[in-house]
């Protein structure tokens, strides 16, 4: 057995610290996790039962990690505890106790996606879907679960009755679909422990509970803490005020500070020393997250040099930011020998990653993608899940309803329509009404109908059969893929695009081989179906990612660190996302981007590179912003900046670590007229003062030169119109032809996205329009805002 780690006395005093409840509060860096980590591994060497220990973690990486730090110090002892999420460990609860209280162990998660499109057909049913939207619903009733509201108590105006009565539908639905959504997840454990014979059992039988990240936790969080660690009262909780950046889904960081109000014995210990980053990089985040309110004032020290200055890249575009970028991670690797994995480009926004992205694969340049969820919202794959889940589920209508015509059986809309009549009047699921039809339950059900219903419920029946005989999670997905005729209706398609599909497909399937060779063929469907929600949730790597550089949102890479870090998108309006602070609306919402700037930053160890640009697209406008306030409270001597740099050889006063790269060759690239006769190449120390002598316009400036540029609208934000820009009816051309194909549109659900073709009268024109995000949808022409004209 080895030694526990290297710790300083007050780190030794948290870790070694006897029974009853414990706080560390303290700043980035200074050990938090390092303490969790080692204080587990005394507990178990003081003899404590590894499966009597619960360690809650923020992300399932930051889990894996936990558990292979343990895994070294204590080796198999460490794969008996539990280790996990907030969500991972309460799934694992359910699958055990949820019988208890009515849930079935072989219970589906409803992902966003999944609750939007159930709501979303009950507002259809109701007849209400073109007056409430969805999503707005969706994050009412999330809203609602979690500070633990009765939607009967909802009562306001039409929304609130459209809350109270599409509420207890949506439950409904969800309980006979045997499925929970993210919220209900953790609300059902809280039921477990109201449970009269489980509750005592979940009282007692975690005698430690340890919380990571625990200013994130939200009051249902802590609640569950509070019930588990309720009979022993082996509580170590771990956090930093400063750090608190998940308010907008309900945490609490009150839930920190006001520990000892609650836990009144609670030891505190307090960790001043930082161990992660240089002087520098410590006086530039500390100057930044001073400027708060209603903060505990930290005392934060490090014994490293000062290092490097911070750098401030300033770019005139999205464009020229990424490539900076990308050719500063070359020149470090090539200059400094560092490698790819030693750095992480971080960002405010999801939507920043494109750019950065296409310049990491011009530069040749490995890279991963953390918290990429699109792969498990991909078509191909949630139908796959969705047979997976109609064979373990006959009442599953979410996914008889996805996948009953996919890939086409010829089975009509009059056919559906008939199935979903006989089920609502008898209260059957989808499955059995259709296989009363093909019984002739159905009168008005035809010959040719009932025979292809009958072909499908064959389908199921068979695969059900196929994962009975006891096939593992990977052979039934491939025979998902065969028999449903999934495979040959892609590889007929013959298409890039089809053959793309086919690969996911074969990707979830190699996923299902990790699944089963992890839990040594003893893995469920209905266990994988939970990884594969849970692991699609929330900001997770997807695995890869040795020896690449790493691309992530700024709340993803809360608890990691990095040598090298660049903070991009450094502009007033993108990050700080919110202008005003003065407002008082929106004084809460600044406080935190000003944490979240704290959190960005002291995940760098030796550089922190900022970067921002004169004029970013979003959702397919120009807008020009001015470079972040956080700049003008970093202290001037930490920060060196380049006005504008063409070269990164490291000309006079440069950093000459920085060197080029070796691209490939590309076509020149117009440059916005904004930059011209701006200083070129210039390294300065930084003048406050510029900020406000500089003309950021909000509005665009005249773009004549740029042809490009000449159709976009002034920016706005968020895409909302502004006053004095034209709407589409004051076109006149455009009126009466309507938009073409090739336009580029915004839609407000959707985003943004290119109209391929356009049909039906005016007034009612469709538009089939290929959505960045959304992918390919078809939308009423009066619901979407034209941006550009092909
Ligand atoms: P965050 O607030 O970002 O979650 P943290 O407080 O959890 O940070 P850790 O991640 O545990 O801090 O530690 C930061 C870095 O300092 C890690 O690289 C860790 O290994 C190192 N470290 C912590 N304590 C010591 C120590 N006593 N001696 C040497 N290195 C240490
Ligand atoms: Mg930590």
């Amino acid at each position: 057995m080895h030694s526990l780690e290297r710790l300083n006395a007050e780190q030794r005093r948290a870790v070694e610290y006897g029974d009853g409840p414990l706080m560390v509060l303290a700043g980035a860096g200074t050990g938090k996790t390092r303490v969790l980590v080692n204080r587990i591994a005394h507990l178990v060497r003081r003899g404590v039962d590894p499966r009597e220990i619960l360690a809650v973690t923020f992300t399932n990486k930051a889990a894996g990690e936990m558990r292979e730090r343990l895994n070294d110090l204590l080796g198999i002892a460490a794969h008996r505890m539990w280790i996990g999420t907030f969500h991972a460990t309460c799934a694992r609860l359910l699958r055990l106790h949820g019988e208890h209280i009515g849930l079935s162990r072989n219970f589906t998660i409803f992902d966003d996606d999944d609750q939007k499109r159930l709501i979303n057909s009950l507002l259809k049913d109701a007849g209400l879907d073109d007056q409430v939207r969805a999503r707005t619903l969706v994050s009412q009733i999330d809203r609602m679960k979690n500070r633990g509201d009765n939607p009967a108590d909802a009562v306001g105006g039409f929304g609130d009755d459209v809350l109270r009565l599409i509420y207890p539908q949506y439950q409904k639905r969800l309980a006979q679909e045997e499925a929970v959504d993210f919220n209900d997840i953790l609300l059902k454990v809280l039921d477990l422990a109201a449970h009269p014979e489980v509750g005592p059992h979940l009282a007692t039988r975690f005698h430690h509970v340890l919380v990571d990240e625990f200013q994130d936790t939200n009051l249902v969080q802590y609640q569950l803490v509070k019930c588990m660690a309720d009979t022993h009262r082996n509580l170590t909780v771990v956090g930093d005020d400063d750090q608190s950046i998940y308010s907008w889904r309900g945490a609490e960081p009150r839930n920190l500070l006001e520990f000892d109000r609650d836990y009144p014995d609670a030891a505190i210990v307090k960790l001043e020393q930082n161990y992660r980053s240089t002087q520098t990089i410590l006086d530039a985040a500390n100057a930044v997250i001073a400027c708060n309110r209603n903060r505990h004032e930290k005392a934060l020290w490090t014994e490293s040099a000062a290092g490097e200055p911070l750098l401030w890249e300033e770019s005139d575009n999205e464009r020229d930011e990424a490539e900076f970028v990308a050719r500063a991670i070359k020149g470090l690797v090539e200059a400094e020998g560092r490698d790819y994995s030693d750095m992480a480009i971080l960002y405010r926004t999801r939507a920043q990653s494109r750019a950065l992205e296409e310049e990491m694969r011009h530069y040749r340049i490995d890279y991963r993608l953390v918290g990429d969820v699109s792969f498990f919202q991909r078509r191909e794959i949630k139908d796959g899940l969705a047979y997976l889940r109609l064979v373990l589920h006959a009442g599953a209508d979410s996914c008889f309803e996805r996948i009953v015509n996919v890939p086409a059986r010829g089975i009509g809309k009059t056919t559906l329509g008939r199935v979903r009549e006989h089920a609502r009047r008898t209260g059957m699921c989808l499955l059995d009404a259709a296989r009363a039809g093909v019984r002739g339950d159905i009168g008005s059900l035809g010959a040719g109908a009932r025979k292809k219903l009958a072909r499908f419920i064959q389908l199921i029946d068979g695969l059900r059969d196929v994962s009975a005989a006891g096939a593992s999670v990977a052979e039934f997905l491939v025979q998902v893929v065969e028999r449903s005729g999934y495979r040959d209706w892609l590889e007929s398609e013959n298409t890039l695009e089809a053959q793309g599909r086919l690969e996911n497909l074969a990707q979830l399937v190699s996923m299902a081989s990790d699944f089963d060779e992890e839990s040594d063929g003893e893995g469920t469907l209905a266990e994988f179906d939970v990884r594969v929600s849970l692991s699609s949730s929330v900001d997770e790597s997807d695995g890869r990612g040795e020896g690449a550089v790493t691309l992530m949102t700024i709340h993803a890479a809360k608890g990691l660190e990095f040598p090298v870090v660049f903070l991009c998108g450094m502009e007033d309006g993108l990050f700080p996302s919110v202008r005003e602070r003065e407002h008082s609306d929106v004084q809460d919402a600044m406080d935190e981007e000003y944490r979240l700037a704290y959190v960005a930053m002291t995940r760098a160890r030796e550089r922190l590179v900022l970067t921002s640009a004169r004029m970013r697209r979003v959702w397919g406008e120009s807008k020009f912003n001015r470079p972040s306030r956080f700049f003008s409270h970093i202290p001037s001597e930490c920060l060196a900046v380049r006005a504008r740099p063409v070269s990164l050889d490291g000309g006079p006063g440069g950093h000459g670590s920085y060197s080029r790269g070796a691209p490939e060759p590309r076509p020149p690239r117009r440059r916005s007229a904004h930059s011209a006769g701006r200083a070129r190449g210039r390294v300065r120390q930084v003048d406050h003062d510029e900020f406000d002598q500089r003309t950021y316009e909000d509005d665009v400036p005249a773009f004549d030169a740029d042809a490009d540029m000449a159709q976009v609208a002034p920016p706005s934000a968020a895409g909302r119109r502004r006053p004095g820009r034209r709407s589409r009816r004051q076109r006149g051309s455009e009126d009466s032809a309507g938009l073409a194909a090739g336009s580029v549109v915004v839609h407000a659900t959707f985003g943004a996205g290119r109209v391929l073709e356009a049909s039906g009268p005016s007034g009612s024109r469709r538009l089939l329009i290929n959505f960045d995000d959304a992918g390919l949808k078809t939308v009423l022409e009066r619901f979407v805002e034209p941006v550009a004209s092909p």
